[in-house]
């Protein structure tokens, strides 16, 4: 029997480069800061051109700490705070939406659907970017939830028939761009924008330790040099990213623009 892959004629995958300066663009994560490290420098190449970014939060980031001490409530409110600072490092003027989801139990079920795709209408973004949910042995449930929500929140956003009761206008972006992509066919050039990716990062400072290994209470020289090592990790990967585009600094996505 054959084992042959079915051929359909399609061309083999090409990575292109840069999009057009969207006027609109909206980037979905599950948690504060996932956005940044997703597409930070994309969005502040945009931005510095005149595009209002918004972002969406999906879940309130109630989890995101090792501090068994601490309390949920109070680091809800320190990770919206943290998660406007970084909104603003990447220049972006629009909106910072929080849907307020447990940390960890986030689905992607109609009512979560409901409310994005109730913002990709409210916002009309030209680009939506959001995670990759079909990236291979990806193991946070959010991650995976909150990508899905990107790709079947636009679906329902454009189609007129999908939650009349919203009473807004349907909306079908141009083009999205998923992060963290499975098989990245798209690259957005980042040179030059580095250093905002890297001040959006810091901005989430409740996360210096459980997620980017800065420990503050480590003494001020120990602290500079794993700031300094997490930097240079930031930078390797844009290097890395911009290298299938043969550009010095990138940020990979899969893109669809079948919408
Ligand atoms: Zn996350």
């Amino acid at each position: 029997m054959s084992t042959a892959p079915l051929d359909f004629g399609r061309p083999a995958p090409t990575v292109g480069r840069d999009l057009p300066t969207p006027s609109r663009a909206l980037a979905i994560g599950a948690h504060p800061d996932d956005i940044e490290f997703g597409c930070g420098a994309t969005l502040a190449k945009w931005a510095a051109r005149g595009c209002e970014v918004s972002h969406l939060v999906c879940t309130d980031g109630s989890k995101g700490t090792w501090d068994r001490a601490q309390d949920p409530s109070e680091l809800v409110v320190v990770r919206q705070r943290e998660q406007r600072a970084a909104a603003a490092a990447v220049g972006g003027r629009g909106d910072v939406v929080f849907l307020g989801w447990t940390d960890g139990e986030l689905e992607s079920g109609l009512r979560q659907r409901w409310e994005v795709a109730y913002w990709i209408r409210r916002l009309q973004p030209t680009v939506v970017l959001g995670h990759d949910p079909w990236r291979r042995y990806r193991l946070h449930p959010d991650h995976r939830h909150a990508g899905l929500l990107a790709v079947e929140g636009v679906v329902a956003a454009r189609d007129p028939l999908f939650f009349p009761e919203q009473e807004l206008p349907h909306h079908r972006p141009a083009a999205l761009l998923l992060f963290e992509a499975d098989e990245p066919d798209h690259v957005e050039d980042a040179e030059g924008f580095a250093e905002r990716k890297v001040a959006a990062l810091l901005a989430h400072r409740s996360q210096l330790l459980s997620t980017m290994h800065i420990d503050e209470a480590g003494g001020a020289g120990e602290a500079d040099r794993q700031r300094k090592a997490f930097e240079e990790q930031v930078l390797l990967e844009l290097e890395e990213h911009g290298r299938l585009e043969g550009v010095a600094a990138g940020e990979a996505f899969k893109l669809i623009d079948e919408l």
